[in-house]
């Protein structure tokens, strides 16, 4: 009897296990666009289009490799809503009950294959470098998971950028070189851009005609949609832009949103690329002499620790962990992340680069848009939704972790030994948003005072009771105390006022 092979719009590889175990002399591969996924979450219709063209792409290619592929359309007439409604209406066309899938990298949809009357094998995902017993084993009995230890695990396990058993270079973490602001440069090199073929036209129209109404730019649309276009991508960061990635690492520009970034988080995440092979022509640069131990060690910890670690996390914690508020926030999420006017600069760029892009830098998410919800005290739960729809390489097992442990402090610190929140200074060192702002960095206080001044004493003094023992934090709280009393009266009352005006929906 055959199975079906259920492959999902992120698990576009080769060599996905639900595909090694499978027999293409017999077996039938499903893919399904389904409405739910598209709308479960507001997702911007960039990544919508990038998901459905790289899955309409790679069944062709499976295709041309011998495999049948039962593929069903968002404009099939036929077609049910849901992955689970897909799988049962091709496993009654083809007499099948037996389903071979690779867990999927989310818990929603784990329970629904879990729970679907069917007989379906949940294979591990193994394209990642550290499986989650692995995970597991290296969690087990630690006070504190800090991911700069599992990450000397990694290094230690893959030979990374390791000579004779030690870091290369002598230290392993260069992050201390890697906090430069940028100068804008007409000649940095950005990012290749694809030109759409014929089937990601077709994409593009019915992306533009189904979900048309959701937040963000659907054209220009220049992703890659295959894998041979995302090596290409590759091959242009590792040669381009590598040698920058290190220092600028953290700069934030208005004119220039990718800087040194890779971009490349869209393809690993919907599995165009592998994490070892995009670690490996990082470490061939390197090697070469063409690109400093700080940039490839920069590079490589992102990918074979940040990223690894996020995923252990999450399935570690199970699956309430994206709906955790350990902080108690409830404000909802102000109409600004929905591209509503903002006085904020630092806000608008962010949001605005959101909007056209479905991309922003690491260092953009978390102390700008991720800093303002922690301070403002907004709804964990809206903002994970906000992440989970508004970018293009945003899926559960590497949002969620992202969003409501590092930013939001919203899992009680298992990610975060403190919370990640900064007053303007930071955005003024780090970026040239404030010379174009309404507000003044400088001030403290009154009418002009930069909202994350004030909202950033506030956030501190509301959470006093949780945060003044944190050794990270005393000094902060001894930096209040000292302050004059009538300088203290007048941040509170600024923040207060603030948060009544995002109360009252109005503009900040
Ligand atoms: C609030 C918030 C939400 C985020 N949401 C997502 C998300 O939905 N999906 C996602 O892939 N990343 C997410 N990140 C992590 C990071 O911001 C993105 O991976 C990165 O910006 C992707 O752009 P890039 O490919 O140009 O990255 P680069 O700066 O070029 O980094 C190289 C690679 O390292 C990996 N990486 C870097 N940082 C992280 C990290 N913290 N966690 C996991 N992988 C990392 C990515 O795969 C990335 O492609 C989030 C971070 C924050 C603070
Ligand atoms: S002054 Fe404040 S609000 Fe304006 S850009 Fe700078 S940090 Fe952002």
């Amino acid at each position: 009897m055959s199975r079906l092979v259920l492959v999902l719009g992120d698990q576009l590889s080769h060599d996905l296990s639900a595909l090694k175990a499978a027999d293409k002399s017999r077996d039938v591969v499903v893919m399904a666009e389904v409405t739910e996924e598209g709308t479960y979450v507001p997702h911007h219709p960039k990544k919508i289009a990038l998901v459905l063209s790289a899955m309409r792409h790679f069944a062709d290619e499976l295709r041309a490799e011998g495999w049948q592929v039962a593929y069903t359309r968002l404009d099939d007439p036929e077609a049910s809503r849901s992955i689970v409604g897909e799988l049962m209406r091709r496993a009654q066309a083809h007499g099948t009950g037996e389903v071979i899938a690779t867990q999927p990298g989310e818990w929603r949809l784990i329970e629904a294959l879990d729970a679907a009357p069917l007989s379906v094998t949940q294979l591990p995902d193994d394209r990642f470098i550290c499986s989650l017993e692995e995970f597991d084993r290296w969690a087990e009995g630690r006070k504190e998971l800090r991911m700069e230890y599992f990450y000397r695990e990694m290094r230690r396990k893959t030979g990374f950028l390791m000579d004779a058993g030690k870091p290369a270079g002598g230290k392993w973490n260069y992050d201390h070189d890697n906090r430069k602001p940028a100068r804008d440069d007409m000649l940095r090199a950005r990012p290749v851009p694809f030109s759409p073929d014929a089937i990601t036209e077709e994409v593009l129209a019915l992306v533009e005609d189904r979900f048309g109404d959701h937040f963000g730019d659907l054209r220009p649309f220049r992703f890659a949609v295959t894998r041979a276009e995302a090596r290409r991508a590759l091959d242009h960061f590792a040669r381009e832009l590598l040698p920058g990635f290190g220092d600028y690492q953290d700069a934030m520009l208005q004119d220039d949103r990718f800087l040194h970034h890779s971009v490349l988080s869209p393809y690993l995440n919907i599995g165009l690329l592998d994490p070892v092979e995009i670690c490996e022509r990082v470490i061939e640069e390197w090697k070469a002499g063409r690109v400093a131990i700080n940039a490839a060690e920069g590079f490589v910890r992102q990918v074979i620790g940040w990223r690894e670690y996020m995923r252990g996390l999450y399935f570690r914690e199970g699956p309430g962990y994206a709906r955790r508020n350990e902080l108690g926030h409830d404000r909802p999420l102000p109409a600004m992340y929905w591209g509503a006017p903002t006085q904020m600069n630092c806000m608008a760029q962010v949001i605005g680069q959101t909007q056209e892009e479905a991309y922003a830098h690491h260092i953009q998410r978390l102390m700008v848009t991720g800093n303002f919800a922690l301070l403002a005290g907004i709804d964990p739960g809206a903002v994970h939704e906000w992440y989970l729809a508004v970018y293009a390489d945003a899926f559960e097992w590497v949002e969620a972790p992202n969003v409501i442990g590092m930013s939001q402090f919203a899992d009680g610190g298992i990610i975060a030994s403190k919370p990640y929140v900064s007053s303007g200074n930071y955005i003024a060192k780090m970026s040239d948003y404030c010379a174009s702002c309404a507000y003044s960095v400088k001030d403290k206080t009154g009418a002009n005072a930069c909202p994350f001044n004030l909202l950033y004493w506030d956030f501190i003094i509301r959470h006093r009771d949780r945060f003044a023992r944190n050794p990270r934090m005393g000094p902060v709280y001894r930096t209040w105390d000292r302050m004059d009393p009538d300088r203290r009266k007048a941040v509170r009352a600024g923040a207060s006022a603030c948060l009544a005006r995002l109360d009252a929906g109005g503009t900040v």
